[in-house]
């Protein structure tokens, strides 16, 4: 009784207290920056329990956590992550991309691994609150942010196999630099069908820390043979469709017989992460028209948005015949990232030239216009 009570209790952030720091760290210079380094001085904590629910969120300067060796987090994993950035505006106030939608799958990635239920509206609060404390940290260059990490980890004190009925949240952030620090490098990906990232029914559709160890070692062997990142795969032979691209979603631009593009994304059958920026570059090229064109697409050019599965055979076909005009990959720490080549069974395509800094067309206009909404240099539809 004690515990459903309990359980359904949410986090309230009237209730913030916040400890500043004695001894702030000094600034790092931007350009030495390597991602997810370098922390700020505070973080955001709460923890809960099933008998008094969720403790007082505080911010507190940024230390080690101290565990009950047994907790599920080290044990079965019950651990669950958002990435997201907050961007500094021409008007200095730092701005969130998009929260909303991150704060909704980690409500959605919780209750797939049974956490007690969180409250997304008040943790965003408190994370604008953490912002703020340490808003110095946000580099005011274009391409510079501050990466916010929200985490949640079981911490039930016992080695019973079930789920956790305890939980840790905290928040971390780290100041990071353009992904590509000296231009939009192409990437190479490997196409691997050998080893899975995920499966109907599993968990590769929600922020579970779970679906990135088991991704190490191939990736170390994508590596190996010189490629970027894993081109994620997933059915036999003949239907192999692509899932994902590293931690990034995937998008394909095809030339129509009529001369309109087609922009083409594997659908979220719950194999796919539902990515905040694929959302965005949905919307955004959807939004392609001659009164709102994107950038250095012709306004009459129509682009035409397709959320469907995309096989192995369909990319070789649309490559073979010319008619693939780009590859690009989007996420959070990317933004956007057009393909140079992909390897495949011994072969590669070769889609742009990876000594050459450029983005393709698309992929450019997009990535120009998502910047420019989440460095608060453009309004649009509510995003920053
Ligand atoms: N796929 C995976 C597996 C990821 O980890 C990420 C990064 N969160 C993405 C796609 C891109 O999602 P987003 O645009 O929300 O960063």
């Amino acid at each position: 009784e004690v515990y459903s009570v309990a359980f359904n209790a949410n986090l309230d952030p009237s209730k913030l207290t916040v400890t500043q720091t004695d001894t702030p760290k000094p600034l790092p210079e931007p350009s030495s920056l390597v991602f997810g380094q370098t922390m700020t001085d505070h973080m955001l904590v709460m923890s809960f329990d099933p008998e008094t629910g969720w403790t007082v969120p505080v911010i507190q300067p940024y230390q080690p956590l101290q565990l009950d060796p047994a907790s599920s987090c080290f044990q079965y994993c019950p651990n669950v992550f958002e990435g997201m950035k907050a961007y500094l505006g021409p008007d200095g106030e730092p701005r969130l991309f998009r929260p909303d939608l991150n704060m909704r799958r980690m409500e959605l990635s919780v209750d797939r691994v049974a956490l007690p239920p969180i409250d997304g509206h008040a943790l965003l609060k408190l994370i604008k609150k953490l912002v703020i404390v340490d808003k110095r940290w946000i580099p005011s260059q274009s391409g510079y942010s501050l990466y916010i990490r929200p985490t949640i980890i079981g911490t039930r004190p016992a080695l019973g196999v079930a789920a956790s009925s305890h939980a840790l949240l905290y928040v971390i952030m780290s100041p990071t630099g353009p992904y590509f620090p000296t231009g939009p490098k192409p990437v190479s990906l490997l196409a691997v069908h050998e080893n899975v990232r995920s499966w109907p029914g599993g968990t590769g559709g929600f922020k579970l820390g779970l679906n990135y160890a088991p991704a190490f070692e191939p990736q170390r062997r994508a590596a190996e043979k010189g490629y970027m990142q894993i081109l994620w795969l997933l059915g036999h032979e003949g239907e192999r469709r692509i899932t994902e691209a590293g931690q990034m979603n995937f998008f394909a631009v095809v030339k129509r017989e009529d001369g309109d593009l087609d922009l083409v994304t594997p659908p979220l059958d719950g194999t796919i992460l539902p990515g905040v920026t694929r959302n965005s570059v949905l919307a955004l090229a959807a939004s392609h028209s001659p009164l709102t064109p994107l950038p250095n697409i012709t306004p009459s050019q129509r682009i035409n948005t397709h959320e469907k599965p995309i096989t192995m055979s369909d990319l070789t076909m649309w490559y073979s015949s010319g008619l693939l005009l780009e590859v690009f990959c989007v996420g959070t720490a990317v933004t956007v990232a057009s393909v140079g080549r992909i390897g495949y069974e011994g072969k590669d395509m070769i889609l742009a030239d990876e000594s050459r800094m450029a983005l393709g067309v698309v992929a450019g206009a997009i990535s120009e216009k998502i910047i420019a909404i989440q460095e608060g240099r453009f309004q649009w539809e509510g995003w920053s």
